[in-house]
């Protein structure tokens, strides 16, 4: 009699143990806010391109480091965006140092290269170096010298029209101060795929005409990105010497674990840094941001104008966006209309006077 009332808890408990295990993993499957959700935000118009490809990937149940490797290789790959990849625009000694980041939001594996040279897609190089447990984030020859064993493609990145840029610019007041380009910045991408993996990535040129070894935000975890799949992520552009001082994307992650809807994170994140500066050094830099959280909602602030981005969810089909700041610091967006892109890539395509 014993034995047998023995066996059936045992059996129950069996079962109860099953049946939990079923059931974690549906709501594994079916995370909060709709099955199979996906999504992918982007800093600028400049990325639309490799959004649209991400997407393909990511409806097709695709991974999220994948899609956004290739959305931002795209980006790296077309020459006439100024500010990254091949035909960025050179530092003052007439070289392009570029920097690139990578995270995981599963695993939080990070991995980065800043000021490397003559290689071009510096985005990939930098998911390679998250999977290593040491010696991640990797600066000039030092991660030159690993892509270069790694079998990355070398290229010569200076494009005649980035020189002719460069020759413009010398004649012109050098005492100029350095600025990040408006409209045309750091591709800083979120992605989540069906699974639910979210990841967040990074390439630029920097700044024009900055100091051969200068490193900006954009390959600095919790600055120019951050990714965890628990909560979301967030990607900047603007003054990386600013935007560092805020560790922005960190906190606006920070900020939708709290439970603010990424469009609240970003607002409060852009404007408590931007007041901060102003109040403490009397000027704020350009400020950026976009974010996405595991959910697919996403959201975007700026305090400049002109500052546009890339969106697509399962949701919602791809979206360029104009962000507008308005005077109590919220932001409302205005799709991009066919003129503005059709003179959005003239401009981006015009002869260098
Ligand atoms: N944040 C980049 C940097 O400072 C530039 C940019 O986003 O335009 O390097």
């Amino acid at each position: 009699m014993r034995a047998h009332r023995e066996k059936d808890v045992q059996k129950k408990i069996r079962i109860e143990g099953y049946m939990e295990n079923i059931e974690k993993t549906v709501k594994d499957e079916q995370r909060e806010g709709g099955d199979r959700m996906w999504g992918m935000i982007a800093t600028w118009r400049m990325a639309a391109e490799g959004v649209e490809k991400g997407a393909g990937m990511l409806k097709a149940g695709g991974d999220a480091g994948d899609a956004i490797e290739t959305a931002i290789r795209e980006v790296e790959d077309f020459p006439y965006y100024k500010s990254v990849g091949y035909g960025g625009l050179p530092n003052e000694e007439m070289e392009v140092e570029l920097d690139a980041a990578y995270m995981d939001g599963d695993t939080l594996d990070i991995g980065a290269v800043a000021a490397i040279k003559d290689y071009a897609n510096p985005v990939s190089v930098a998911r390679r170096l998250s999977r290593e447990n040491v010696n991640c984030v990797l600066v000039a020859e030092g991660a030159e010298k690993f892509a270069h064993k790694e079998g990355f493609e070398r290229k010569n990145m200076l494009t005649d029209r980035a020189k002719a840029f460069y020759r413009k610019r010398v004649q012109q007041d050098r005492a100029e101060e350095l600025k990040p380009y408006a409209g045309h910045d750091t591709v800083g991408m979120v992605c989540l795929d069906q699974a639910g993996k979210m990841t967040a990535a990074t390439s630029t040129s920097g700044l024009f005409m900055k100091k051969k070894g200068r490193v900006g935000d954009s390959p600095i975890a919790g600055s120019g990105f951050y990714a965890d799949s628990k909560v979301g992520g967030a990607s900047a552009t603007g003054l990386g010497e600013d935007l560092m001082k805020g560790c922005i994307s960190y906190e606006v992650v920070r900020l939708m674990k709290e439970g603010l809807h990424p469009q609240e994170a970003c607002e409060k994140a852009v404007e408590r840094l931007d007041a901060e500066l102003k109040a403490r050094r009397g000027a704020a830099g350009d400020l950026s941001l976009v974010a996405m959280d595991r959910e697919g909602r996403w959201g975007a602030a700026t305090n400049i104008q002109g500052f546009s981005l890339a969106v697509v969810t399962e949701a919602e089909e791809l979206t360029v966006y104009l962000a507008k700041r308005q005077e109590d610091g919220h932001c409302t967006f205005e799709k991009a209309s066919k003129e503005w892109m059709d003179d959005y890539m003239r401009t981006r395509m015009a002869p260098v006077e």
